[in-house]
């Protein structure tokens, strides 16, 4: 993700703070200080701090519970919203599914019972009047958002955690789209009835209801994207007459091509065989650094995936999608068939399935 550190790793896990959440700490720290001072920054910045270990660990359920299904994670990335595990790809099946979603909530929850246990070993109160991230008891705080955690991720509602619970549940019963059109659906009318009490109660919560329609939409057009590629190859879908360079040529030339074609990527050859890739992307880096007059083998990619035509064009969409590939090229052997893209595949969702 752009503009975010890596502040260490978990169990090979990198774990990163997007800069957003600096400026929160910031925020808070300042906050902190005019309601109470020096000792309400510190405060707020711990209260902060540890909120956001507590994050982090049920953040790490979930990708723990992934590694072990043998799902790659990247990394774990903080927002000021809160985490996100960034998985290659969310297993279709159903039990996997639901374990991996809701060993984040239970984390929490369990985290939320073990400082209501000390705060009472302690002696202090829990109640919801000692909330308070500025100031007073940090053990209450905690409790109390360790279970807003817990609760409020188990909403089924996408993207949050309930809402892929729920999905999983269904399609235990049925076929996964028609499960994930119902937890949809579920999920937006959750939505509408928590913006109209948000209109009314509290204008956080509205907002928050606008990101989970979206988020749920978002879900949906995916996966039925996904199914109803299902069946096709990559063959079906790709672009098959192809224009390539060489590497000798320039920039400057490839330029000319782009501007005079359909075409924005490009196979490099080199006595027939495919040696790089040379993206839209590279070209105006290229352009941004160097002169027209630079060759294509200096800044074309040597390292890129390709595929074959007989692989299944659902695969190919996910991972074109979770690593964010622009071109995939098709080949047969050593030789270049052919070149696929997301908008090859969106062209062929829409138009050329149609009549099938
Ligand atoms: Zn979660």
């Amino acid at each position: 993700m752009k503009w975010s550190l890596q502040i260490g790793r978990l169990f090979g896990i990198p774990i990163r703070v997007h800069v957003t959440f600096l400026l929160l700490l910031f925020f808070i720290a300042y906050v902190g200080s005019k309601q109470a001072g020096q000792t309400g920054a510190i405060f707020g910045t711990i209260s902060i701090l540890l909120i956001f270990v507590c994050v982090v660990l049920h953040e790490m359920g979930h990708s723990l519970v992934a590694i072990h299904y043998g799902i790659e994670v990247k990394d774990i990335v903080l927002l000021p919203i809160g985490g996100v595990s960034r998985m290659e790809d969310i297993p279709e099946e159903p039990k996997k599914e639901i374990a991996i979603s809701i060993i984040g909530p239970l984390i929490s929850l369990g985290l939320g019972v073990i400082f209501f246990f000390i705060a009472r070993a302690m002696g202090q109160s829990t109640s919801f009047k000692e909330f308070s991230v500025f100031q007073g008891n940090l053990i209450a705080t905690l409790f109390w958002i360790n279970l807003m955690l817990g609760l409020f991720n188990l909403i089924p509602a996408f993207p949050m955690d309930g809402g892929r619970v729920l999905r999983g549940i269904l399609a235990m019963g049925m076929d996964g789209l028609r499960a994930t059109k119902i937890a949809v659906s579920v999920g937006q009318a959750f939505a509408i009835l928590l913006f109209f009490f948000g209109i009314f109660f509290n204008w956080w919560l509205a907002l928050i209801a606008i990101f989970i329609y979206l988020g749920a939409e978002g879900e949906e057009r995916m996966v039925v994207l996904k199914s109803s590629l299902g069946k096709s190859s990559v063959g079906v879908a790709m672009i098959t007459e192809v224009h390539t360079v060489s590497p000798d040529q320039t920039v400057g030339q490839v330029l000319e091509s782009i501007c005079h074609g359909f075409q924005q990527d490009f196979p490099v050859l080199e006595n027939g065989e495919l040696v790089g890739i040379l993206t839209k992307e590279d070209i105006f880096s290229a352009l941004h650094h160097h002169e027209k007059s630079a060759l294509v083998r200096d800044v074309m990619k040597r390292d890129f995936v390709t595929t074959t035509e007989d692989a299944p064009l659902s695969d190919i969409f996910k991972k074109m999608t979770s690593r964010k590939l622009s071109v995939i090229p098709v080949m047969r052997g050593r030789k270049l068939e052919g070149l696929i893209n997301l908008e090859q595949i969106g062209k062929y969702h829409m138009i050329c399935q149609e009549g099938q």
